[in-house]
């Protein structure tokens, strides 16, 4: 996990510094590695010009290894030493598998941490998707490294938005394993919104359609002042081009009346099916035929297939994906009509079967103008830019992010106020009044919290800070007030300033970048299912707190003036004291809260004894003109 950045304040990035971020698209079936130079998002190419990684590794000794085309081109020879897909093992059990024997792999689970989770039986020793996507991510370090001949000081890496907590730290922990310094991780419709600059787009809804090679993804987005909402997301993990493939490839065989024998043979045909799959795409007619062509161990498959026939072949498919549609809008409570724009997003979407589904469900024709496989690698590198601090003129709020989580300081008795509500958009600054809760207190310590829990112990610490030189006052006459400013990259820099004698203290912290997005939807769902647990533990703070502060006030105003309390008088308070004392063990905070009323009631008339006496005091031996 990423340490918390602290800075001192003032130093913020020099503008001359150059911090060199990527955006990752880390790809069922392709990676992508991009970067803004000069401004502009581009996909970073190989030696060979190509800018598409094949997600695939080879392994074919103890050290010895192929990654990309090179693997991918051995996969038919050596299909149970060569992963394919990793990233739909990627934090899972093979009970989570469907159909594993469908798979060429030898699947292990792990024994050892990470218990429970699959691993791949290879000649190069037992693999975990996440030592495979390491691999691949590793490759797009080293080309990015090549690329800027520089080191690179941070990725974004895009995850699908159906990923769970499970899979999300394992595409972190496969980036750490690559020697990555993750930013963060984004979803990946989101960064194909951003890519689109959809931010800059007119406000409403926006759906984002992403078929790839192994998941499918929908997103709908709403855009308000240029900042993007998620309204709802939809999908299905296990849906992509693999399965156009596969359905494609039993079509052929079964018209060919052929039965498939070796692990060789379904490779063979499977990347027979994609070619002829890729090429119809090309097609503008349903007539139009491409040869599916395929050497098997033992025979020949050859045969004509037409768009039409690959439509019907895979129609169940494309319902599918209709189908998910449809129940995304419902659950976002949308119309068709509602949503102002559609983006086009994966490899598959360049189907025709796939753009007219979309285009016939929302009445509209959807935006495809920038490369369907590039579109999200681009979006991460915009948004890596902006992390890694870099400003770019009239772009600066092209990315107006939110707060992920509430951010707030600590008050009395372990309480924590919440002063930047979570969805906040930024930049933002807010500030609230506080108060000294001892006479004469001189110095106040400030501690700033991230988290929508109400007590300090379950939020998480970013900083403290102290302010001194508080001139001294009675409790509560000091007005301390305290600012919490996000800045657009996410600096948020806390200030306190007694209002009256001007002294001030302050601190900048990196509120989200320490925390994964695990993490915060963590804390979010304990938030949610805690909300009773913490609104009692709140009122019995509040109560203890109160009651220590009326305990506090008595025992100094006994101390100033006991001459003018009768001796029953001082006993009767000194009773309720102890009455209120024993209460504070009390998990009960109406008990707390009814003794505290009892001494308060108990020493009114103490209060004003001493506010007369206070009075005639200062009015001893002045006459009205000096006053
Ligand atoms: P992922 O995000 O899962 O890595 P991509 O966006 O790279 O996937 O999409 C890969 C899928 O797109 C593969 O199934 C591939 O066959 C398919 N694809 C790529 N080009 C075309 C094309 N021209 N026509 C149809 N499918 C295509
Ligand atoms: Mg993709």
């Amino acid at each position: 996990m990423a340490l918390l950045q602290i800075s001192e304040p003032g130093q913020s990035l020099a503008p001359h510094q150059r911090r060199i971020a990527v955006g990752i698209d880390l790809g069922t079936t392709h990676s992508l590695v991009a970067a803004v130079r000069s401004g502009v998002a581009e996909c970073l190419p190989d030696a060979q010009g190509r800018v598409l990684l094949p997600s695939v590794v080879r392994y074919m000794s103890a050290s010895g290894r192929q990654i990309g085309y090179d693997a991918q081109a051995a996969q038919a020879d050596d299909p149970e030493n060569t992963i394919a897909s990793a990233k739909r093992f990627m934090g899972r059990g093979l009970a989570d598998i469907v159909e594993p024997s469908k798979l060429p792999y030898r699947f292990v689970q792990e024994a050892s941490p990470p218990a429970g989770m699959l691993a791949l039986h290879t000649v190069g020793g037992v693999k975990s998707p996440v030592e495979v996507s390491a691999e691949i991510l590793a490759t797009l370090r080293q080309r990015a490294e090549d690329s800027f001949n520089d080191d690179i000081f941070g990725a974004v890496i895009t995850v699908p938005a159906y990923f769970d907590d499970a899979q999300r730290q394992a595409t972190k922990d496969a980036a750490q394993l690559a020697g990555l310094n993750v930013l963060r991780l984004i979803n990946e419709p989101t960064a194909a919104a951003i890519a689109y600059g959809l931010d800059n787009a007119s406000e409403g809804i926006y759906a984002v359609f992403d078929l790839g090679g192994g998941t499918f993804d929908v997103s709908i987005l709403q855009l308000a002042r240029g900042v993007f909402e998620v309204m709802a997301t939809g999908g299905d993990s296990a849906l992509g081009g693999d399965d156009y493939d596969r359905a494609l490839a039993d079509w052929v065989l079964q018209k060919l009346a052929l039965p498939l024998q070796s692990a060789h043979d379904k490779a063979v045909v499977l990347q027979a099916a994609r070619r002829c799959k890729e090429r119809l795409s090309a097609s503008s007619n349903a007539a139009d035929t491409v040869v599916f062509s395929a050497q098997l161990s033992s025979s020949a498959a050859n045969l004509a297939v037409s768009l039409a026939d690959f439509e019907a072949a895979t129609a169940h498919l494309t319902a599918r994906t209709v189908r998910v549609l449809r129940k995304t809008l419902r659950d976002a409570k949308l119309t068709n009509d509602e949503v102002q724009g559609v983006v086009l997003v994966g490899g598959s979407t360049r189907m025709p079967q796939i753009r007219r589904a979309v285009a016939d469900f929302f009445g509209r024709e959807p935006l495809t103008n920038l490369n369907p496989d590039e579109v999200v690698a681009l979006g991460a590198a915009i948004s890596a830019h902006q992390l890694a601090g870099h400003r770019s003129g009239q772009d600066d709020l092209l990315l107006l992010d939110v707060i992920p989580l509430s951010l707030g300081i600590e008050t009395m008795g372990g309480l924590v106020e919440r002063i930047v509500p979570r969805n906040q958009t930024i930049p933002t600054a807010m500030a609230q009044d506080f108060t000294t809760y001892q006479d004469g207190q001189t110095a106040l310590a400030l501690h700033v919290l991230q988290g929508e829990r109400d007590l300090v112990a379950d939020c998480r610490s970013l900083a403290r800070f102290e302010l001194r030189g508080i001139p001294p006052m009675a409790a509560g006459a000091a007005r301390i007030r305290v600012t919490f400013t996000v800045d657009a990259d996410g600096l948020l820099n806390v200030s306190a300033k007694e209002q009256r004698s001007g002294v001030q203290a302050q601190i900048d912290v990196k509120p989200s970048y320490g925390l994964s997005d695990a993490q915060i939807a963590q804390m979010l769902q304990s938030s949610f299912s805690t909300a009773q647990v913490d609104m009692q533990a709140r009122a019995l703070v509040e109560a203890r707190v109160d009651a220590d502060r009326m305990l506090l006030a008595t025992q100094s105003a006994l101390d100033a003036d006991s001459e003018l309390l009768q001796a029953t008088e001082r006993k009767a308070i000194e009773a309720l004291m102890a009455v209120l004392r024993t209460t504070l063990a009390s998990t009960d905070a109406a008990t707390i809260e009814t003794a505290t009323k009892a001494l308060a009631n108990g020493t009114e008339a103490f209060a004003a004894q001493r506010m007369n006496h206070g009075i005639q005091r200062a009015l001893a031996g002045k006459n009205v003109e000096t006053l």
